[in-house]
């Protein structure tokens, strides 16, 4: 069995001894491939994202871009930085970049400029893009529309919405990317959507360090876990994780438009 964990942070905040090791229990655990997230407050995150998947060009992406946590750092050297950056063929997406209305930790306004400044950048780039939305569906898939992300499409990573915000988004040309959420007992929108959508519009993610699947819910999370969020997934499509898991690779290779090895 191969799968792609298509979203996770390896920051050295996060894995004080280097991303290394748990890149080596993922593999040991059947998960073969990684698309590392590089974001933050500066963007040494992402040039480490870089410099990883470039350490790694086998079995190792990177996405860069300005979480919609830290909106208000997207000045014009960060946007001339990060077209530099994901121009670069180990960067596979434009990403995680979004909206997060939960935590509003940048004004809402100043989210949705960058949001829309990083679409073009990615529509520039020519390349697919990792959305993270959170209590802002309409704005997100308006944000979208508007700037036409259909053009290079992408992934909702960590879906967490109902089903017509997936149906909004696949109409849109975006995948939807399951996390530990769809193990969750209580996640019943999350865990249907799972259940129910294209076999080959949909993905796993661990969203490593948060969001440990059960049954490892509440310890840190690593892309090892991955397996089980996947497993949960074959379970809700009445299906086998052997069965499942080669539609993942398909879809992860597919949208990030590479070959992993
Ligand atoms: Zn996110
Ligand atoms: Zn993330």
């Amino acid at each position: 069995m191969h799968l792609v964990d298509t979203h996770c942070h390896l920051d050295p905040q996060y894995f004080p001894d280097g991303p290394d090791a748990a890149l080596d229990r993922a593999r040991k655990a059947g998960v073969s491939a990684f698309m590392v997230i590089g974001v933050g407050a500066t963007l040494e995150p992402a040039r480490a994202a870089v410099r990883l998947a470039e350490a790694h060009p086998r079995d190792v992406a990177a996405a860069v871009g300005v979480h919609p946590h830290d909106a208000t750092t997207l000045d014009e050297a960060a946007l001339r930085e990060l077209r530099e950056l994901g121009a670069r063929d180990a960067v596979a997406a434009v990403g995680e970049i979004g909206l997060d209305y939960h935590y509003d930790h940048s004004p809402r306004e100043v989210q949705r400029a960058a949001f829309a400044k990083l679409v073009r950048l990615a529509r520039d780039l020519g390349k697919p893009i990792v959305v993270h939305t959170r209590e802002a569906p309409d704005d997100t898939l308006a944000i979208l529309d508007g700037e036409g992300a259909r053009e290079v499409g992408g992934i909702i990573h960590c879906f967490s919405e109902d089903e017509k915000f997936a149906r909004g988004a696949l109409d849109l040309g975006f995948d939807l990317s399951f996390s530990g959420i769809v193990t969750f007992k209580n996640a019943r929108d999350v865990a249907a959507v799972a259940a129910s959508a294209p076999l080959d519009r949909i993905h796993v993610e661990t969203d490593s360090p948060y969001l440990a699947p059960a049954p490892m819910r509440g310890k840190p999370c690593e892309p090892a876990y991955v397996v089980h969020t996947a497993r949960r997934v074959a379970e809700l499509r009445k299906t086998t994780l052997d069965e499942l898991a080669p539609a993942l690779w398909k879809n992860a290779e597919h949208r990030l438009r590479r070959r992993f090895a």
